[in-house]
């Protein structure tokens, strides 16, 4: 096994920060304490997704792909060239996160693996192999891929003839380098977790939001990542999925080998790697509590989401795949608030067609019986990247203000367009809702309203039935520019959906992905409760429905707050809709829309969380 953090991390260290419940915090390694195991080891990351797993490591060797080969045209070597040096350019910037993950690390394996890393960083930086693949490109007109392979070959050859060994250790670098700067040319999304042995837990490097919407409930337990944030969308995904996961744990992979069991604490951020088996059984006995619990909140299924003092609240689903339907009915929800249609674009070759996109959205339509589904257009872009997207636009240098979402389906006016002939088609068979991601002023509605328009005459020119009336066009508020026009947009919109997770990362420029800045993250930071209640006010005042589907939503200690500013429906994660209305069930509004309004006067965001938890306390 290769990790990302080189051989030669300590198994051990002192703990030297607090217990964190949840997601904050520097994470970092320690020794399992009162271990029986020489092996025993814990480490910290960010608990994004409560829950205990157990079960048999599987490691994820980076780069353990079939490298294509293939010879290019003459005319076409300026782009190979071009797309090599892309790739390295991507190398640099990853081996630069990973050092300053490093930094995290006890001093002497920080020490040790800084300078791996330095010579990592030098490999890709106008090196030999660098300059030798750029060579072959031009020379033997051959990919990028099979110029790096070959090229290794040739140092690995120079290099067995030293009797040096420990320039005859630098070629596992060299090759570890290769399968980095391999895995980037070839925008690797794909890896395949459906043979494992049930239960087991994935520990990689990196998740990408496309690996984790390929990961099977059945079959894995949970995972744990060297990167990744809180709020991103592998976090998201693994919530959707009931995996228990802690991300952005460094040192994670040093010397794991696969089929070691493995504690994954989802709540706590902790991954302990070949536990004591006193450790095993306390584990476990809280695993089958949790279970226990889950149960019961299972029997608030049938009862409705109504405050002490009478009144209902809407709560809905937020849905990526169709196979999460089931669950979004087991656990009560009343609708879809928020389908992710990008997932479909993911994982694949080729562009799903019209008719496609229209048998899913069907399928969703039609298993909600008569519930409203609020389908949105595609949100691409980001750390959303279907591998097609990648290929045509290329690595984009800040992806989160990038070709993204709405900007993407108007750059590609085809690929909109498509989306909405599908979804107008499917509309026929129940209620649907069409949703716009990172909208940032009223004429990209206007713009998406009139290609509607032209779509819906097209179709009923062709007799293709379409929803009659066609269906509401709302708007996701997740822009700070959008929140801050949200009383001109409520003049373009049917419906709004505060999408929290973005409109907390522009308003605090904290990329929510990125675990370096994850304890910055901070929803309830006093900008970012004013953009929220400016847009419920707008929606309010223009009578247009208001929702929130970030993931505070599927949080029971923002309902208050939620509800207390004035919002009525709120759309989550499917697990989270039993404990969200067990909250609100136990909820006086009067005393919650008392509470918010002393917290909007606040501008500390430390003393709002105190004013917020003790009113949880009591209420
Ligand atoms: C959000 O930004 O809050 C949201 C719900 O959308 P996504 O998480 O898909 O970006
Ligand atoms: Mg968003």
């Amino acid at each position: 096994m290769k990790s990302d953090l080189p051989p030669g991390v300590p198994a051990g260290g002192p703990v030297s920060g607090p217990d964190r419940g949840g997601s904050g915090g520097t994470p970092h390694p320690e020794s399992v304490s009162g271990s029986t195991s020489s092996s025993g080891r814990a480490l910290r990351g960010l608990g994004v997704s409560p829950g205990i797993a157990i079960g048999p490591a599987h490691v994820v060797e980076s780069g353990a792909v079939a490298i294509p080969e293939y010879a290019i045209a003459s005319d076409a070597v300026e782009a190979e060239v071009a797309r090599f040096n892309e790739a390295a350019t991507k190398a640099r910037r990853q081996i630069k996160k990973l050092k300053g993950k490093a930094l995290v690390l006890p001093d002497s394996a920080s020490e040790e693996i800084g300078f791996l890393l330095d010579a990592h960083l030098a490999m890709v930086t106008n090196s030999r192999l660098t300059r030798g693949v750029e060579h072959r490109i031009k020379q033997d007109r051959v990919n990028a891929e099979a110029a790096i392979q070959a090229e290794i070959a040739a140092i690995a050859a120079t290099f067995a003839g030293m009797d040096d060994a420990y320039l005859a250790g630098r070629i596992d670098d060299i090759r570890e380098v290769g399968r980095r700067l391999t895995r980037n040319l070839m925008k690797q999304e794909y890896r395949a977790f459906s043979s494992l042995p049930p239960g087991s837990i994935i520990l990689a490097e990196e998740l990408t939001p496309a690996d984790t919407a390929l990961l099977d409930p059945t079959v894995v337990g949970g995972f744990a990542t060297v990167l990744g944030g809180a709020e991103g969308h592998t976090a998201i995904l693994a919530r959707s999925l009931g995996l228990p996961a802690v991300l952005g744990a460094p040192g994670l992979l040093a010397g794991v080998r696969n089929g070691v069991t493995v504690i994954v604490d989802g709540l706590q951020g902790r991954v302990l790697i070949d536990p004591p088996a006193e450790m095993l059984a306390d584990y476990g006995e809280r695993r089958a509590a949790r279970e226990r619990e889950r149960q019961g909140l299972k029997s608030l299924r049938k009862l409705p989401a109504v405050t002490r003092d009478g009144t209902a609240v809407t709560l809905m689903a937020n849905l990526e795949l169709p196979r999460d339907l089931d669950q979004a009915l087991e656990h009560g929800a009343q609708g879809i608030g928020l389908l992710r249609t990008e997932f479909m674009f993911m994982n694949r070759d080729h562009l799903p067609d019209e008719d496609e996109q229209y048998a899913v959205l069907r399928t969703m339509i039609e298993g909600m019986g008569g519930r409203t589904v609020t389908a949105r257009t595609m949100d691409l872009g980001g750390e959303k990247l279907a591998g097609w997207m990648a290929g045509r636009y290329g690595e984009p240098a800040n992806p989160a203000l990038g070709l993204r979402a709405i900007r993407l389906g108007l750059r590609e006016p085809k690929l909109l367009e498509t989306q909405l002939a599908a979804m107008l088609r499917a509309g026929v068979h129940g209620p649907l809702r069409i949703l716009l991601p990172m909208i940032a002023s009223v004429a990209e509605v206007q713009k998406v309203r009139e290609m509607m328009g032209q779509v819906a005459r097209r179709l009923r020119r062709r007799n293709i039935a379409i929803a009659d009336p066609l269906p509401p066009v709302g708007v996701m508020v997740e822009v700070p520019g959008a929140a801050l026009s949200a009383d001109a947009l409520a003049y373009a919109a049917d419906f709004f959906s505060i999408g929290t997770n973005d409109l907390t990362q522009y308003t605090l420029a904290i990329d929510r992905a990125d675990e370096q800045v994850a304890t910055l993250y901070d929803p309830l930071h006093p900008a970012v409760l004013r953009l929220i209640q400016f847009t419920v006010e707008a929606a309010l005042r223009a009578r247009i429905p208001v929702s929130v589907c970030g993931e505070i939503a599927g949080d029971p200690r923002y309902s208050a707050l939620l509800l207390g500013l004035g919002v009525r429906e709120l759309s989550m994660a499917p697990l989270a809709v039993p404990a969200v209305k067990k909250r609100i069930r136990a909820l006086d509004l009067m005393e919650a829309s008392r509470r918010a309004r002393v917290i909007m006067d606040q501008s500390d965001s430390g003393r709002i969380a105190t004013l917020l938890d003790d009113f949880n306390a009591i209420l």
